[in-house]
């Protein structure tokens, strides 16, 4: 079916916070414009979920948050996939992640690092034989037909949330975050917040939530509610979590139309 040009569609290909868990792989969502597909993020087990929604070889680009393991480590079997098919190697395709992307993940695929780290020759590949690496830098860029705007978030590594735009829709998304003022301008008025919601608030007794490394269902909320977005996905819901709980939380503080992301679940902003 032909989709109309100011369409922006989202598919949520993985949700799960911090590693895969029965029914999601970790972070990876697919992002379709113009007929342009960029995946942000490339986590744990997606790569298997991925080729339900769309070919292997139908990806533009590819946007990486951050380079925890749940958000970037498919990244070293879809490099197998594109370089190594009977037919012959697919051509590069642009990774936009941040600072060391590549060495970190030309480290996790090699199966000697420290021969290869001696200079001696793999008889595999390398990550840059299946992508172009460009560094993440905070600020507005054009990936395809998509205006990108990224920010650093606050989290223990860098990291970068994005808003994406198109054709007058706007998409949000928090990658992983602690509480921050990037979060609201990534986010205002948005059609769509993408938001992690990791955590679970702590009982009276409990301890203090920790600062600078990911959100509760209620801090997302919040978050959507000040910004004005149009609707909220929680995500990067973690297995060991109740999500009725972070969903419960989260209604508390967001009056608009809310959801929990989940595998297969697909949004068109129009
Ligand atoms: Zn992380």
């Amino acid at each position: 079916m032909r989709v109309a040009w100011w369409i922006v569609r989202l598919t949520i290909i993985g949700c799960s916070g911090s590693f895969p868990g029965p029914d999601s792989p970790a972070s990876c969502y697919l992002v379709e414009a113009e007929g342009f597909r960029l995946l942000v993020d490339l986590g744990s087990g997606a790569l298997s979920a991925l080729q339900r929604y769309v070919g292997l070889y139908e990806i533009d680009a590819i946007w990486i948050s951050h380079l925890h393991a749940d958000h970037c480590l498919d990244l070293c079997c879809y490099s197998v996939a594109r370089t190594w098919h009977p037919d012959g190697p697919r051509p590069q395709i642009p990774v936009y992640g941040p600072s060391q992307a590549a060495v970190r993940l030309g480290r996790a695929l090699t199966a000697d690092p420290a021969a290869a780290a001696a200079g001696a020759a793999d008889p595999g590949h390398g990550i840059t034989d299946a992508f172009g690496f460009t560094t993440i830098t905070a600020g507005t860029t054009e990936i395809g037909p998509l205006r990108v705007t990224a920010e650093r978030m606050s989290h223990p590594v860098e990291t970068f949330g994005l808003r994406l735009e198109h054709g007058g829709a706007a998409l949000a998304y928090s990658a992983d975050t602690g509480e921050t003022d990037a979060l609201m301008r990534l986010a205002r008025d948005a059609d769509l917040l993408l938001c992690e919601a990791s955590l679970v608030e702590p009982g009276p007794q409990g301890p203090a939530l920790p600062q600078g490394l990911h959100l509760t269902g209620r801090q997302a909320a919040r978050y959507a509610a000040r910004a004005g977005v149009g609707q909220l996905v929680l995500t990067h819901l973690a297995p060991w979590n109740d999500v009725a709980r972070t969903l419960g939380e989260a209604d508390q503080a967001f009056g608009g139309p809310m959801s929990l992301a989940a595998s297969g679940l697909g949004i068109v902003l129009d």
